[in-house]
């Protein structure tokens, strides 16, 4: 344990919501070396942790992906270019070329001896045609093939989980992939267009309650329907992950099914508000709906999300609207 303690841990996308978290954790359990990586100013980083090597480095060159992992013994790669709906709807050609930092930095994590690789995938896998009812069936991961993931993201992101298969078979580089649902928590991207629906639903809500005009836009008809999971939830089960046997891509969600409207309803309880909801069809709203089926990752590891969405959204909402406070004082 205490040698496990001084092995070097790389966090690709440090500076951004889950990396951060997920550094924090690693200090918090003792970890004496961890290094961040992320290619933003640091003032733009999600969190800062002190005792931490951070390293501002644009993972999409090879030379600074090397850089990045010398001497690492475990790396977890979850630089990605991406966001919410409306990010990667507009935004695919960029969403792609996230698959040559993931090609670079599988090659450095060989040529470095890497203990382990964890790879950050995505919910966005999985084919369109599994997702086109809200009321859907949990997606188990054997449903990812036949191939038609979310254009863009999800392509990049299936392509990043066979490069990690290929890589381990041809080289023995232990890689690990997770397929996280979206994942919510405050320390994120919460404005600017990148954000995900339950940070953009409490802003949306905190800044009605700053204004005092008691309304909402909401994209879609509110009735699309996904899991939501906890950032706390999702960490616990990242590391979980990493240091499993399971070398097949996990679901790491939560299989509670929630439509927008009713995301809505928790924020707007939270925030102790009735707002009028404006309906906006022509906006991106991605798939009907999307679930986690969760068998495989019970049985293989024993692991469940444990926090309820109500409880998780309450420090969410409180921390955005502190931020929207904040941002216009
Ligand atoms: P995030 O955008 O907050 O963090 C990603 C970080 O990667 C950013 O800080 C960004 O600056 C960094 N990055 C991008 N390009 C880089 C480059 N060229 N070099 C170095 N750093 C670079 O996103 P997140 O929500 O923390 O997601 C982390 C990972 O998990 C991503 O790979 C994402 O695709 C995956 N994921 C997240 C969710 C979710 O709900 N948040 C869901 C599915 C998958």
């Amino acid at each position: 344990m205490e040698r496990e303690l001084d092995e070097l841990v790389v966090v690709t996308g440090a500076g951004g919501f889950i990396g951060g978290w997920l550094v924090a954790d690693l200090v918090a359990g003792g970890h004496r070396r961890v290094r961040a990586v992320d290619h933003k100013p640091f003032h733009a980083w999600h969190q800062h942790l002190p005792g931490t090597e951070a390293w501002r480095l644009d993972l999409r060159r090879p030379d600074a992906c090397a850089e990045a992992l010398r001497g690492a013994g475990i790396v977890y790669h979850l630089a990605a270019d991406m966001g919410g709906m409306g990010f990667i709807a507009n935004h695919k050609s960029a969403c792609m070329l996230s698959a040559v930092i993931d090609a670079h930095l599988l090659e450095a994590a060989r040529d470095a001896g890497c203990r382990r690789f964890f790879y950050a995938s995505t919910a966005c896998v999985y084919p369109q045609n599994l997702q086109d009812d809200p009321d859907v069936h949990g997606l188990r991961e054997d449903d990812a093939y036949p191939a038609d993931p979310e254009d863009g993201y999800g392509w990049q992101k299936l392509f990043g989980e066979r490069l990690c298969r290929h890589f381990r078979e041809d080289f023995g580089l232990e890689t690990r992939v997770a397929r996280y649902h979206n994942v919510y928590g405050p320390h994120g991207t919460w404005r600017g267009g990148r954000e995900k629906a339950p940070a953009a639903i409490c802003r949306k809500v905190a800044e009605a309650v700053q204004s005092g005009r008691h309304e909402i836009e909401i994209w879609g008809d509110g009735r699309q329907t996904r899991s939501f999971t906890w950032i706390g939830d999702c960490i616990h089960g990242t590391r979980a992950i990493a240091e499993s046997d399971e070398s097949e891509p996990l679901n790491l969600g939560s299989d509670r099914l929630v439509s927008i409207d009713a995301l809505v309803s928790q924020v707007e309880a939270i925030a102790g508000v009735t707002l009028e909801r404006r309906y906006r069809l022509d906006a991106p709203r991605g798939v009907a709906g999307r679930n986690s089926d969760n068998d495989r990752i019970k049985s293989a590891l024993g692991w469940a999300p444990t926090t309820p969405l109500e409880v998780g959204l309450e420090p969410t909402y409180r921390w955005i609207a502190r931020q929207v406070e904040e941002a216009t004082a």
